[in-house]
């Protein structure tokens, strides 16, 4: 790729942002920096906020994918592996958590250029919680800890029996990641794959893959051993179809769309692959009339229009105690028409774009779709102005739960308002749909919060704030929202599985 040939539409004017620095662009293979088999194929990376093309990146192929999981799984039976100390691999993630910060500007520049996310945000959240990621599987690695069995055997004789079990690294993970959070996302897959002994082979999306491939230098620079993380770019049907299917990957660590995540289980089960699946959501926002309304009204729109809605917990569906109604209708009304849209470069924008004309296309679709299954849209409904792919902030009102606009997750700045009127409805309509990942309540009534949260078949139900994530707390999805966990003691459970091994000691007067 030439720099100068960089995000320029066709045969458009420079980007009216200065570019940072972009990676060489090349998959890592065992560690190694390398042209794909077929450097020939490659795809346009756009940025969301201009339109313009960024850059061009390689389209691997399967055969790519088998050169990356072999060297994934000839690391993985290393004896320098194997053999590694546990504080050393956990080193390894504190020499990358360094160099990331380091880079954190850069990387912070990165992402908003390539996921249109803002760049206030991507400084202040993405690279945080990707720096606070790897220092915190850097310190698990020397915390895995198996346990003691009193064991019970069936024949007695003059000897006993003893059990203990390991925890040991399921073998080679692969970890598919969406655009959403690309950085934070595959530090999500690499870090707990080293901290737990396993090595990795990462697929990004291929709408976001930059931070990605700068990752993958940074991982050389840190010193990993050849092969322990994989990085390579191309069509999920294609090569993640192929690393879902590679027979000596042992694990899938899969964060996307429900849809695909309902492939990859079908297709794991022929192989027992580990899966987890962390998918889409159509979580509730639940404001109850003794709220504070001045922490609420501005939460519940921060839980939508946040990241222009692109966030799987975001709070798609705002329940609202009929007395408190009108009011809250209003403040989120309000601020709904007054974000500001924008280039995720300008320090005054509220909202960036969505990530592609694709996808906005689909937010749009979506909305017209409950337009004419009879909701009304009281803010927004239509794109935004600007050469991006903005959505105006929208709420609909006179929505019921039968309308596709309140079963399916529509992943924009869309939120569908509902009046309810008691525990038992507030109860009925927060479960009313096939997902189940979080869902916030927003009251000064402890007693009727912390009730009403056992009620919900969610995996994360916060109190009085929303999106609020931490890694040490599990996170996952009830329903079709996913299958197992991330973060936390949940993590070490999912990389590494349980060996049992039992001895027959004999007694000679011991016992
Ligand atoms: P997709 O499921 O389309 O894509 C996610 C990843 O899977 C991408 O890397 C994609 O590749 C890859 N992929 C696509 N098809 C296949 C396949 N057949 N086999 C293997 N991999 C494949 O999701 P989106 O990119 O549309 O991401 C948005 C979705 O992710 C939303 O529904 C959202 O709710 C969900 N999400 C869930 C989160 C959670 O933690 N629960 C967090 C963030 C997002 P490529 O796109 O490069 O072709």
């Amino acid at each position: 790729m030439t720099q100068s040939a960089q995000n320029r539409a066709p045969d458009g004017p420079a980007a009216p942002h200065p570019l940072p620095r972009l990676p060489r662009g090349l998959p890592l293979i065992d560690g190694q920096l390398v042209e794909p088999l077929r450097p020939d194929r490659m795809v346009d990376t756009i940025d969301p906020s201009t339109g313009r093309v960024i850059t061009q990146l390689h389209a691997c192929t399967i055969d790519d994918v088998d050169r990356a999981v072999q060297a994934a799984h000839r690391c993985f039976e290393s004896r320098e592996w194997r053999t590694m100390r546990p504080l050393d691999r956990g080193r390894l993630l504190e020499r990358l958590a360094l160099l990331v910060e380091e880079h954190r500007e850069e990387l912070a520049r990165l992402e908003a250029l390539d996921s249109g996310k803002l760049l206030n945000v991507t400084r202040a959240i993405d690279l945080q919680f990707t720096i606070d990621g790897l220092r915190y599987y850097a310190g698990w690695a020397s915390k895995i800890a198996g346990e003691y069995v009193s064991h019970s055997p069936l024949v007695p004789e003059d000897a006993v029996y003893r059990a203990y079990t390991q925890r040991r690294p399921v073998g080679v993970v692969a970890g598919i990641t969406p655009w959403n959070f690309p950085i934070g996302q595959a530090i999500q897959k690499i870090a707990p794959a080293i901290a737990f002994g396993c090595t990795v082979v990462l697929k990004p999306a291929l709408e976001t893959s930059l931070t990605a491939l700068r990752l993958g230098e940074l991982i050389l620079e840190a010193g990993f051993p050849a092969g322990a993380v994989n990085i390579i770019t191309g069509h999920g049907p294609e090569i993640g179809t192929a690393l879902v299917n590679h027979p000596l990957v042992r694990k899938i660590a899969f964060t996307g769309s429900t849809v695909t995540g309902q492939n990859i289980l079908a297709s794991a089960a022929q192989t027992m692959k580990r899966v987890t699946l962390e998918l889409g959501g159509k979580s509730p926002a639940i404001i109850l009339a003794d709220a504070d309304l001045d922490r609420a009204i501005p939460g519940a729109a921060a839980a939508i229009f946040a990241n222009s809605g692109q966030i799987c917990t975001a709070g798609s569906r705002l329940l609202i105690e009929a007395p408190i109604y009108d009011k809250v209708m209003e403040g989120v009304c309000d601020i709904a028409r007054n974000l500001k849209l924008g280039s995720a470069f300008d320090p005054a924008t509220q909202m960036g774009p969505l990530i592609s004309a694709r996808h906005r296309s689909r937010v749009a679709a979506m909305v017209e779709a409950g337009l004419a299954e009879g909701a009304s849209a009281v803010a927004g409904g239509c794109p935004g102005e600007g050469d991006g792919w903005f959505y105006k902030p929208t709420v609909l009102a006179g929505v019921s739960s039968q309308m596709s606009v309140m079963q399916e997750e529509i992943f924009g700045p869309v939120v569908c308002a509902v009046r309810v009127d008691d525990a038992a409805d507030i109860v009925r309509m927060a479960n009313d749909t096939p997902f189940g990942l979080a869902a916030s309540i927003w009251t000064r009534d402890l007693d009727r919060a912390h009730l009403l949260a056992e009620r919900i078949d969610a995996g994360t139900v916060w109190l009085n704030t929303h999106n609020v994530l931490d890694l040490a707390m599990p996170f996952g999805g009830h329903k079709l929202s996913g299958l197992g966990h991330e973060f936390g003691n949940e993590a070490m459970k999912s990389f590494t599985e349980p060996k049992a091994v039992c001895m027959r000691l004999e007694a000679r007067g011991l016992v």
